[in-house]
């Protein structure tokens, strides 16, 4: 699926700029700032300047919407997997402004804006209630402390799809009280995993378990992306050493550390690939 990106839910990934500040657990072990690093650029923390991009690489979007058109077919477009879009700083004022018309310019683009920081998003967009029907707005809940805290500033924005990346996932979290609102869906689409890397922190199978379930419950998409570099390992064909992880109020539970790519993404027997289906999921 991912033509232009290594994501397997999306079609490709734009960045308008990279660099960004950490602001909540899920971000302790940021990739893109471990990539930006790789790659030499200084663009990480408050105080570090961001890294801006030309024209050619804002006209990108521009010829896969018209390749799109040409084969009568829609792509999605993950914005952005360097940056937080919703970064409150000066100097990334005019940079949002010009994402901001070309989510106008390429209709044939689904754009999925995923940030840690919604309660920023009123003030930033230009659209005051009537959002354009190609963006699908989502934000990362990995505990339930950020479900409580995040979700009532995602919801108040009627676009088209609205979603929740649940990866890393650190603890359990009961969506249940977001899931349908006044008769409506609210929540479209859930994307959950456990964390991968070098400090990647284990996720209770429950967890992952308890949110399927739900959206099974509430006829919600569910994408399960990865067990990460800890995988149950019950789960393993090949027996692999496992250490007793503890979790807090919840069972112990014997782990395997191994590759991204051992561990893979089943979960309860299943790949999971829900993606949501747009005309079903428009707010009012
Ligand atoms: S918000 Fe995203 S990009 Fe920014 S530091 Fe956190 S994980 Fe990294």
């Amino acid at each position: 699926m991912a033509k232009h990106s290594p994501i397997e839910w999306t079609h490709h990934t734009f960045n308008p700029w990279w660099g960004c500040s950490k602001v909540s657990a899920a971000c302790n072990n940021c990739y893109a700032e471990a990539w930006a690093k790789r790659m030499g650029e200084n663009v990480w923390g408050q105080s570090a300047p961001r890294r801006f991009f030309g024209d050619a690489h804002w006209k990108e979007p521009l010829s896969w919407n018209e390749e799109a058109d040409s084969a009568g077919r829609r792509e999605r477009v993950f914005c952005a997997s360097m940056a937080d879009v919703f970064e409150r700083r000066a100097d990334l004022n005019a940079e949002r402004a010009r994402l901001w018309e070309l989510i106008e310019a390429t209709p044939c683009l689904d754009w999925l804006l995923l940030t840690k920081r919604p309660q920023n998003i009123e003030n930033m967009v230009p659209w005051d209630g009537k959002w354009p029907a190609n963006v699908w707005l989502g934000t990362t809940v990995e505990n339930k402390f950020m479900a409580e805290k995040r979700l009532p500033d995602l919801l108040k924005h009627p676009a088209a799809v609205r979603f929740l990346s649940c990866e890393p996932l650190l603890g359990p979290i009961d969506l249940r009280p977001w899931m349908r609102k006044k008769g409506y869906k609210s929540i479209d689409w859930v994307i959950a995993g456990g964390e991968s890397g070098h400090h990647a922190r284990p996720m209770h199978p429950d967890w992952a378990k308890d949110l399927l379930n739900q959206c099974k419950d509430f006829d919600v998409a569910f994408h399960f992306k990865q067990w990460g570099h800890w995988v149950p390992a019950e789960l393993l064909k090949e027996t692999v050493p496992g250490n007793l992880v503890k979790f807090q109020d919840a069972e112990p539970v014997l782990m395997a550390r191994v590759d991204k790519k051992t561990a893979g993404r089943i979960l309860e027997g299943v790949t999971w690939d829900g993606i949501p289906r747009v005309a079903a999921a428009l707010h009012a």
